[in-house]
């Protein structure tokens, strides 16, 4: 098994008197500059006027420029939207970093698909949290933490890796264990589980679902309740205690439907597709695409996301969403707690 790392396997001193910038405060910016902030850490953030602007002083912080927030800081923590990296890099970041100062990412993309090139004098190194940033900052305050991955791709200092390791501390991940990867894996995995099986397949295995039961006449709201709805209630089971613990809780007939109908929907065929998928996220060809895609301002995800938004299957969710007052209230709480 893999070396997963814990709290007492990490020496904090390499980042402490460091100043950090957390360029961008969204999702998992919030929540590593307060986490970084509660665990001793001098934070200060990197932003645009704006919403995030705001929020990020109401929280107490000091809200410089990118600019200036990189040219004074020895760790700079970028995390922005992926699709706007290169070019808030390439205007702010990259003229004002120090010599022998870090720059770090949470996700591999722009590195490993070399749209951001940083210079041959820093550390660049990934901390790579594996839940969204919420989590990340509600798992803190409660004592543990959400795991992540760590990884180095420059390593100038010779202290590239303390540094990932003591930044993971930092943010409260290694409370939940921490885990050495590469920018290569931990891209080529996060892209491929989001399309394969975390989004793109669960959402069309959903689909696929209802519009099988709506079209074979059964009412729509049962279609829902059956595929839908109960999906969280599965995937609880299985997050709490593997596949084990979802057949031991659902009844026998359903454990003895999963394991005769199961490898009927999901098959070689399917695993072929998702070998296809694997193949373009390694070869580039998926990040080219959505490279290019938002080059020409979205025309594609526009447009599919606002057919998605019309399919059957939410027009009867909204309706019966409503009816149920306690799904409600945790989706207004959602914000944007759900990337992968
Ligand atoms: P969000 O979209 O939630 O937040 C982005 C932040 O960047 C906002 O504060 C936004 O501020 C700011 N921003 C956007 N454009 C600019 C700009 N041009 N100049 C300055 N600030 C700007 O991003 P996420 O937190 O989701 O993602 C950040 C990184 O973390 C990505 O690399 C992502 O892959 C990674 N990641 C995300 C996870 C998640 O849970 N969301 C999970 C693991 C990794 P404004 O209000 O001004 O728009
Ligand atoms: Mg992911
Ligand atoms: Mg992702």
């Amino acid at each position: 098994m893999s070396k997963v790392l814990y709290e007492k396997d990490i020496q904090k001193e390499v980042l402490q008197g460091k100043k950090i910038a957390v360029v961008g405060y969204g999702s998992q910016g919030h929540a590593h500059a307060l986490n970084l902030r509660e665990s001793g850490y001098d934070v200060v953030v990197g932003l645009r006027p704006g919403k995030s602007q705001e929020k990020a002083e109401e929280d107490g912080f000091k809200v410089l420029s990118v600019a200036d927030a990189v040219s004074g800081a020895d760790v700079v923590m970028v995390l922005l939207p992926d699709e706007h990296q290169p070019t808030v890099y390439f205007e702010s970041i990259q003229p004002n970093l120090k010599p022998n100062s870090a720059i770090a990412f949470a996700h591999g993309f722009n590195i490993h698909f070399t749209q951001v090139v940083p210079p041959l004098d820093v550390d660049v190194f990934l901390v790579a949290p594996k839940g969204p940033g919420h989590l990340v900052r509600r798992t803190f305050e409660e004592g543990a933490g959400v795991p992540a991955l760590y990884g180095v791709y420059q390593d100038v200092t010779g202290k590239a890796k303390e540094l990932a390791l003591a930044y993971s501390q930092g943010i409260g991940a290694a409370r939940a264990g921490v885990l050495e990867t590469t920018f290569q894996e931990e891209t080529e995995t996060d892209l491929f589980g989001e399309q394969a099986v975390l989004c793109g397949g669960v959402t069309s295995l959903i689909k696929a679902g209802f519009e099988t039961l709506t079209e074979a006449g059964y009412q729509p709201e049962v279609a829902y309740f059956e595929c839908m709805h109960e999906m969280k209630l599965i995937v609880d089971l299985l997050y709490e205690g593997g596949l084990e613990n979802m057949r031991y809780s659902v009844s026998d007939t359903a454990q003895w439907g999963d394991f005769v109908s199961g490898p009927r929907v999901i098959n070689d065929e399917t695993k072929d597709r998702m070998k296809e998928i694997l193949a373009d996220v390694q070869s580039g060809e998926f990040a080219k695409g959505w490279i290019l895609e938002n080059q020409a301002n979205r025309p594609k995800f526009n447009a599919t996301n606002a057919k998605e938004n019309q399919h059957p299957i939410e027009k009867v969710g909204r309706e019966l969403r409503d009816l149920m007052p306690f799904v409600k209230q945790s989706l207004k709480s959602k914000q944007k707690d759900v990337k992968v």
